[in-house]
């Protein structure tokens, strides 16, 4: 195999478990479309774990839980944490908007259920004007409560806004409901730093979300551009350029749906096109799914070139020109078009 040949090899790095698309919290940009998810659905923990060592065979060595949000899911975090741990995998940061803080009991139960299976991943806090749902409090009792079980300099907090002083305003609200709990807290440049660790922040835009309409002054939009030095940029304004995101330098994983369908990513609007689904693991072995994953055209050019390379190989150029705020968002435009369909 050439080396060309393998930049358009789709390259999963590992599993994400979205357990359930139930969260209370229906963020405004949310890119879950919650009107039309069934938000009873849980994945079975034994298939989940059973996909684990299926995928440890794969050479897969990473997982990580997302959602709607995991950690409502508390069984299920626990018991598939534990095998991932048991195979050597390793779990990432998961990503929560802390609404177990609303349940100080609830909350000290998994964290010590957790504690007790090893956690050492930390999370990965969402604090923004969106999340508004979610008092203040609640975050900081997460996280004072998080600090007697783990780490917290393995935390971080995102901040999804494109007014990053709104974010920052928020973010002293939270430093004073944390310091309510007991613990010292200040908001730098960077961090939370907290008497029980630096917790560092992260700001970035919000993605639309493709199912229902938000003003386009709540959005950054970002130009597409065909220049493959474009795809090497990570500035705020860089434009999306032609990255293999299914690839080997890629963002590629098995996403696994509440009812088993497995998507061959855990992009943005993944959830938005049946055309990333290759199997699922309910009917079929994780291998039999990558076999078929390996075989498919459209796959293999979202691998070498990402979305700005599917519109190109599918004469839907013209799809380059619209308004997009993330690669996925073009990504979605071109899953629901026939002439990229017809690659699938
Ligand atoms: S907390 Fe996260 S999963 Fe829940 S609605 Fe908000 S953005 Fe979506
Ligand atoms: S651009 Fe498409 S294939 Fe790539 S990560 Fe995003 S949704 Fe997945």
């Amino acid at each position: 195999m050439t080396s060309m040949d393998k930049s358009s090899v789709y390259t999963p790095k590992g599993i994400v478990f979205s357990p359930s698309y139930n969260c209370p919290a229906h963020c405004d940009h949310c890119n879950i479309p919650f009107d039309n998810v069934d938000t009873s659905i849980e994945l079975q923990i034994e298939t989940a774990k059973r996909v684990l060592a299926e995928g440890k065979a794969l050479g897969l060595h990473a997982f990580q839980f997302a959602g709607a949000e995991p950690t409502l899911c508390e069984d299920f975090m626990v018991e598939v944490f534990k095998e991932g741990r048991r195979l050597s995998m390793k779990a990432h940061r998961p990503p929560t908007n802390c609404w177990l803080g609303g349940d100080p009991e609830r909350l000290r139960n998994f964290f010590e259920r957790l504690s007790d299976a090893g956690w050492s991943a930390g999370f990965r806090v969402s604090c923004d004007a969106f999340h508004a749902r979610v008092p203040v409090e609640w975050t900081a009792r997460f996280l004072a409560t998080a600090s007697e079980f783990f780490d917290l300099n393995r935390f971080i907090i995102g901040c999804c806004d494109i007014d990053e002083d709104r974010s920052r305003r928020r973010l002293e609200l939270l430093a004073h409901a944390v310091r309510e709990t007991g613990i010292e807290a200040s908001v730098d440049c960077n961090c939370l730093v907290t008497s029980a660790g630096r917790i560092k922040i992260g700001f970035w835009a919000p993605t639309r979300p493709t199912w229902k309409a938000l003003p386009d002054s709540a959005f950054s939009f970002r130009r597409v551009s065909t220049d493959p030095e474009a795809a090497a940029r990570y500035d705020r304004d860089a434009p999306i350029g032609p990255f293999g995101c299914l690839g080997p330098g890629g963002v590629g994983y098995f996403w696994l749906d509440p009812n088993g369908d497995t998507r061959a990513c855990c992009g943005n609007s993944n959830i938005f096109s049946s055309a990333l689904v290759v199997g699922n693991v309910t009917r079929e072995p994780l291998g039999a799914i990558y076999e078929r994953a390996l075989t498919s055209q459209l796959l293999n050019i979202l691998a070498r070139g990402g979305p700005v390379s599917l519109a190109i190989e599918a004469g839907a150029g013209d799809l380059l020109e619209g308004k997009y705020t993330h690669r996925c968002e073009l990504c979605a435009a071109l899953l629901a078009d026939p002439r990229v369909l017809k690659l699938s």
